[in-house]
């Protein structure tokens, strides 16, 4: 039989791991939420754990893993097999060499490791918009609670000198915004059109004297989330409106900037905020193309991410067969 591939998804709420062959095909899954308490040391044990689970209910065992990717928000050192930081962790780490511990816990099987947009661009590139080969050079971008992409370029992951290529949502496109960036910079892109930075965004709204239908005040904004901004956006809340109009605005010029500086065949939209629908794909594509002008925008396609919801595992997966 050909050995499988496993793919652990380690998000800040979300703790998953799937079994698929090589092809791409699922074969079973797990999902726990308990790991948030733990610490790093313990969530290797957790990760090894679910492994050996999905093996052992699939009648299967470590000898029928090729390997394991495993992907995560975060900054990666991905040949040292090493997280730099993750926020997805309670307590603050640094340098923690996840590969070679995870290793070790499984018997010696292969594992790999990378942040999740490097790990959803190479999946998207094997099993999702680039799976038929009519791509070189593809960059996924994830825009959802914070903005990131993935480098696929001449059909290999462009990771960077030290590994943080790809950084999309922290490239500065308002040099006048006064919106301060997790990164201590003011105008990223990420400050301007993600879901963390929306109740800020909302308040400034509020703030101008557009009026919320949804009941939200200049004092309640703090609890404004993605799912608040999407309903409202559906129900015609004027302020969501602006949020997410704006929102896809800056999105496309930041893919307006990847086309100038890399010129790829495609980019591909993944992530969260995806979930406000055609509306906002079109007003991106729009954004974009207007800024295009002469300069060949149909050539470039702007696609929309089609590995679902198994996008994060199939993508952790597919870092095996790089
Ligand atoms: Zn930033």
């Amino acid at each position: 039989m050909e050995k499988l591939i496993c793919g652990v998804d380690l998000g800040g709420t979300k703790l998953a791991a799937a079994l698929f062959k090589q092809d791409g095909s699922r074969i079973d899954m797990v999902i726990t939420h308990d790991h948030t308490d733990l610490n790093p040391d313990e969530i290797v044990l957790r990760i090894a754990a679910l492994v050996r689970e999905l093996l052992s209910e699939n009648n299967l065992n470590l000898d029928d893993l090729l390997g394991v990717g495993v992907g995560l928000a975060g900054h990666i050192l991905h040949k040292e097999g090493m997280i730099i930081t993750s926020s997805n962790f309670k307590n603050t780490i640094h340098h923690f060499p996840l590969v070679g511990k995870l290793e070790k816990e499984l018997g010696g099987v292969k594992v790999f490791l990378d942040n999740d947009a490097n790990a959803q661009a190479l999946g998207e590139f094997k099993y999702g918009a680039g799976r038929d080969g009519d791509y070189d050079s593809l960059v996924y971008m994830t825009i959802s609670t914070g903005i990131g992409a993935g480098l696929v370029l001449n059909r290999k992951m462009y990771r960077g000198q030290s590994g943080t290529a790809g950084e999309i949502g922290h490239t500065i496109i308002d040099i006048d915004a006064d919106s301060k960036c997790t990164c201590g910079n003011y105008g990223c892109l990420m400050a301007l059109s993600s879901g963390l930075f929306f109740p800020e965004l909302y308040k400034r709204k509020l703030e101008k004297g557009i009026f919320s239908t949804l009941g939200v005040t200049i004092e309640t904004a703090g609890q404004v989330d993605g799912h608040l901004v999407n309903r409202g956006f559906k129900e015609g809340d004027p302020v969501s409106i602006a949020i997410v109009e704006d929102s896809a605005d800056m999105v496309g010029f930041g893919i307006f900037n990847i086309f100038q500086l890399l010129n790829p065949d495609v980019v591909v939209l993944g992530g969260g905020l995806m979930n406000f629908g055609d509306s906002f794909t079109n007003r991106i594509r729009e954004k974009f193309c207007s800024l295009t002008n002469e300069m060949m925008c149909e050539e470039m396609g702007i696609l929309v991410s089609e590995m679902g919801t198994d996008a994060g595992l199939l993508g952790a997966a597919a870092l095996v067969l790089e």
